[in-house]
This record gives C-alpha cells, sequence and structure tokens, in this order.
C-alpha cells in the first residue's frame, strides 16, 4: 500500500486497509502535507514501540456528498484515526457520535478518533496555534492583547483559543459583517467573551496597546500577489505578526513585517503541531513534532530549520 497514493471513495470499498490505518481525507487533498508528516512521525514511533509496527498514514480525496457514506466506511473499514481537512471540518460533526467541548465552541472538528459506536471528534487547531506562536515567537495567549483577522473556520478555531488561554484583549476584524457578527454572537457566550472588541476592515480600532499579537487568520495571502490584509505601519511598532498562511512562506504582511525588523512567523508551525496533537491523541504517545517539521519542510522544499 502505498502512503503517496490519492484513494477515493472507491478504493475504500474495494482495497484492503491492513494493520492500523489512519487517514487525511479532504477536498482537493493532492497538495496536503499530512501524510509526509504523519508518516515521518509514524517512522520515529516504530523505532520506539512495536506496536506501530503496523500504522500507516494514507490520504483521501473525499467529495462533500460522499463524507458520510465515507465515514461509515472508514469506521467499518476500522480506521483507528481520521484528519479531516477543507471542506469537511464542519459537515463533519453532524456525522459523527461525540464532539468535544472545545471543538463545539470552535464549530468544526479535525481530528477523529474511531470509538466502537462511532468517531469522536477533536479540534487541534487552536492548540496548534498556541504551540506555533511559543515556538516561533516566544509568546503565550494569557494576558496578550491579540488581533485576530478573519472569521472564517481557522480564526472561529483561534479566537475560542484565545479566549481559553486567558488573553487580555481581542480585536476580531473581518470584510464581512455578517460573518464577524457570527463569531462574535459564539465568542460572547463564552466566559471571558466580554474581552473581545470586533471591528470592520479594513478600518482598525484606535487606542491600542503598546505590546500586542497580529494574527492573520483570513485566506488573502494565499495567493503570491495578495495584498496584506492590513497596513502594518497602523500597529504600534513592538507589535508581534504571525500570518496562518504557511504556502507561499513569505506573504505580503510577512513581508512588510520584515522589511521593519517585526518579529513575524508564518502558519507551518501551526500546521505540524495540530498534527502533532493529532498523532498524540490517537497514540497515547509523545510525537516528535521536529520529525515532523522536517518533514513538512522538505515536501514544501523549503530548507531545513536550524532550531
Ligand atoms: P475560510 O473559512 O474560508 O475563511 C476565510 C476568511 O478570509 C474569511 O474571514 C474571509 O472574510 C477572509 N477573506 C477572504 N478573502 C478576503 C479578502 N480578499 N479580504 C479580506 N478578507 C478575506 O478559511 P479558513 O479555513 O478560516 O482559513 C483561513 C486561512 O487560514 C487560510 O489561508 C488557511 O490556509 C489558513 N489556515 C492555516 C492553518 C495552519 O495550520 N497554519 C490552519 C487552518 C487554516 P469574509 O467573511 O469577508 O469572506
Amino acid at each position: 500500500m502505498n502512503t503517496e497514493t490519492i484513494y477515493t471513495l472507491k478504493d475504500l470499498k474495494t482495497v484492503e486497509f491492513s494493520g492500523t490505518p489512519l487517514a487525511v481525507v479532504g477536498h482537493p487533498i493532492k497538495h496536503s502535507l499530512s501524510p509526509a508528516m504523519h508518516n515521518a512521525a509514524l517512522d520515529r514511533l516504530r523505532e520506539q514501540d512495536s506496536r506501530f509496527l503496523d500504522w500507516a498514514y494514507y490520504r483521501f480525496d473525499i467529495a462533500p456528498e460522499q463524507l458520510a457514506e465515507a465515514l461509515a466506511l472508514f469506521h467499518k473499514r476500522s480506521f483507528l484515526g481520521l484528519n479531516l481537512t477543507i471542506p469537511h471540518k464542519v459537515q463533519a460533526m453532524e456525522l459523527i457520535q461525540g464532539v468535544s467541548v472545545d471543538a463545539r465552541r470552535m464549530g468544526a472538528v479535525n481530528t477523529l478518533v474511531w470509538d466502537e459506536l462511532g468517531y469522536d471528534g477533536f479540534n487541534t487547531d487552536g492548540y496548534g496555534l498556541l504551540r506555533g506562536l511559543d515556538l516561533d515567537l516566544g509568546l503565550s495567549l494569557k494576558d496578550a492583547s491579540i488581533m485576530l483577522l478573519g472569521s472564517g473556520g481557522a480564526a472561529r478555531a483561534a479566537a475560542v483559543q484565545c479566549i481559553l488561554a486567558g488573553c487580555a484583549r481581542l480585536y476580531i476584524g473581518n470584510r464581512t459583517p455578517t460573518h464577524l457578527q457570527d463569531l462574535i454572537a459564539v465568542l460572547g457566550a463564552m466566559p471571558g467573551g466580554e474581552r473581545v472588541q470586533p471591528f470592520i476592515l479594513p478600518e482598525l480600532p484606535q487606542g491600542l496597546p503598546e505590546q500586542g499579537l497580529l494574527i492573520n487568520a483570513t485566506s488573502l495571502g494565499l495567493q503570491s500577489d495578495d495584498p496584506a490584509p492590513i497596513d502594518l505601519a497602523q500597529l504600534p511598532t513592538a507589535w508581534k505578526v504571525y500570518d496562518m498562511i504557511y504556502n507561499p512562506p513569505v506573504t505580503a504582511l510577512l513581508e512588510q513585517a520584515r522589511t521593519v525588523d517585526r518579529a513575524n512567523a508564518n502558519g507551518l508551525s501551526m500546521l505540524v503541531h495540530q498534527g502533532a496533537r493529532s498523532l498524540e491523541i490517537w497514540s497515547h504517545h509523545t510525537v516528535d513534532a521536529q520529525m515532523m517539521m522536517a518533514a513538512a519542510r522538505h515536501a514544501l522544499e523549503l530548507p531545513p530549520r536550524d532550531d
């Protein structure tokens, strides 16, 4: 069985996936880094513990209208764990047996764990962000002032994580007011939701504190000729910048940050650590995230990190 092959619903019906299979499920799925990251981490786990000898991580291209049938088949075929990516993270919540409290708040699941009665859903994106900020920028969300751009799935996970982590203030800006209002309604129902201050892009809020962190969770920057979502010159000079986008590795926003020497990082560390957390949930074992980072960078044709 080839872990780089793109499998389909038809394969799920006809191919025998022996051992302990795991998979990422999305549409499209061709460019996912998850198989490279997870199979690198599994290589390391196999060296440490023989119970991982038959574990393997595959990729499946499953269209939204196929998801219900596919999840039932994955379960029947005993796939121990699934990562869900675009566009399945929200739809899957109605198709599984249980959803963790945090994932319910985040409105999405990215990690499913097999149980006799069905799959249980978790969301590790917020955890990935937390670890990424710590490792790349030496930042904790606790007591921090955060400006979050976007109101889609990634912003929602980040916003919930900021509040759970005890941020001091959370400014959330979005282009479309109705999408922003939906997010604010969810956050307003959480303890700490009163720390949220919404604003409509491209205007920024006034009276910002001297220190803070800007997180871009919009998809503006995914195309190499996209402009930055805001002009960084409007933020106090000590504010740091985290762009959830990792491909391209340097967006126009990060380019602006680099030009004036602001601390900055892209979203690769978030991607790696959400994946590492998924594998820890499935394996109940510590996972080598550095190994996953090296595999992700290799897949993106980036040079190895020197830390
Ligand atoms: P999504 O649900 O489609 O949300 C997209 C967001 O981007 C919305 O808030 C949308 O605003 C905003 N947006 C799109 N085009 C814009 C434009 N031209 N100007 C201003 N705002 C614009 O997507 P998502 O799943 O949240 O993902 C958002 C980004 O995070 C993507 O780039 C994705 O690759 C990245 N991401 C990274 C990781 C990681 O591990 N590093 C994980 C998840 C996501 P409107 O409401 O106005 O449409």
